[in-house]
């Protein structure tokens, strides 16, 4: 964090009571407090006027209040999707996306800074990972989005850059926090965390009583084209992914979303399609089909979208649920960890 003061915004409304009354102050502080932070989303302590001007000044000394600037905004001519490039106290960046649907807004924020799983197609994960995001700082993604459009954020994906379920801890106590009644209380059924495949902690994660959705990203169907694309194949198999996957829907009863990037000459022929439908038949599931954003230093190509189509229909001619994700704001670096690549290099 870069000072060793306590993160105020990371605590829930237990922590948080249970500072008060370590301060001396009466509970009830705790949730003129969190409401401030969570719901009224407050840029700092001065603005929390219920509070004595005393307890604002212990406040100010005592916590850490994380709040993300923008450093750069991009905003796409194409579809109104728009990119943020934020700075965390310590001058790391990280992207956020904001998407505008019929069905509401939608942000795609990041949990890590950097990424060490090493997906071979992707940018956010060329200089590794940096460090974790804390629970503020995700939560901070959403608030100062929702503070700079002046629009209700409905939907949230983490799918940025960085490995969620390789930063656990923090990812479920900011989903505690961005669902909870007392916060901006958006529905869990709203947010979709995206995993590269740790089994154990998908496994950990149908047991927490979320009603969020899983994504997995698959981008191959045998084993030994994902270890070509996805370090992380070469630790868990394709049968214990499909495993942990069978696993979530049973416990949570969510259904499970499979991500598939299409790469011209590498996992598009209709023998892919048909070995992916044969490997998820058996489950309740939605692939979403992208043809591959191209990265500078990755050289793949994405499929054309003839063959996006091609492979498409011969999933659903298999009985499997598919829908080619409309690709919003290529024109803005629209693939995750370009924005602050380039930014890096400046
Ligand atoms: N680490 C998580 C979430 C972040 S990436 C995960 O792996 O799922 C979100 C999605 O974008 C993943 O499906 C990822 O594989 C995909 N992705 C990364 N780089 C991409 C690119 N250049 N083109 C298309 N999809 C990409």
């Amino acid at each position: 964090m870069g000072n060793t003061k306590k993160d105020i915004k990371s605590m829930d409304l237990e922590e948080l009571k249970r500072e008060m009354e370590a301060a001396g102050e009466k509970t009830f502080r705790a949730k003129q407090l969190y409401e401030w932070m969570h719901q009224k989303l407050a840029r700092d302590f001065g603005e929390m006027t219920n509070l004595s001007k005393n307890l604002r000044e212990k406040c100010r000394e005592d916590y850490f209040f994380s709040v993300l600037n923008p450093l750069r905004i991009q905003e796409s001519k194409v579809d109104g999707t728009k990119k943020f490039l934020f700075e965390l106290s310590d001058g790391n960046t990280v992207e956020s996306v904001w998407m505008k649907y019929k069905h509401g807004n939608s942000v795609c924020i990041s949990s890590q800074v950097g990424c060490r799983m090493g997906c071979k197609f992707c940018a956010s994960t060329i200089d590794g990972l940096v460090r974790p995001l804390q629970p503020s700082e995700m939560l901070e993604q959403v608030y100062a989005i929702t503070l700079l459009t002046g629009e209700r954020v409905s939907n949230v994906v983490v799918m940025g850059m960085g490995e969620p379920l390789d930063n656990y801890d923090n990812l479920v106590k900011f989903i505690r926090l961005l669902t909870d009644e007392n916060g901006l209380h958006i529905s869990q059924r709203n947010v979709t965390v995206s995993t590269c495949g740790l089994v154990p902690q998908m496994e950990r994660l149908a047991e927490e009583g979320l009603q969020i959705t899983l994504a997995l990203s698959l981008h191959a169907a045998s084993d030994g084209k994902r270890k070509k694309l996805m370090p992380v194949a070469k630790k868990y198999t394709l049968d214990e992914l499909m495993g942990a996957s069978a696993y979530y829907f049973e416990r949570t009863g969510r259904r499970l979303t499979f991500e598939y990037s299409l790469i011209e000459g590498v996992n598009d022929t209709g023998e892919d399609a048909m070995m992916l439908a044969e490997l998820i038949r058996d489950l309740n599931c939605h692939v979403n089909l992208i043809p591959v954003n191209p990265v500078k230093e990755r050289g793949f190509s994405p499929s054309a979208p003839g063959k996006v189509t091609a492979f498409k229909n011969k999933l659903e001619k298999n009985g499997i649920n598919v829908t080619i994700r409309r690709e919003m704001g290529r024109d803005i670096d629209g693939a995750c960890g370009q924005l602050r690549r380039r930014e890096l290099h400046r």
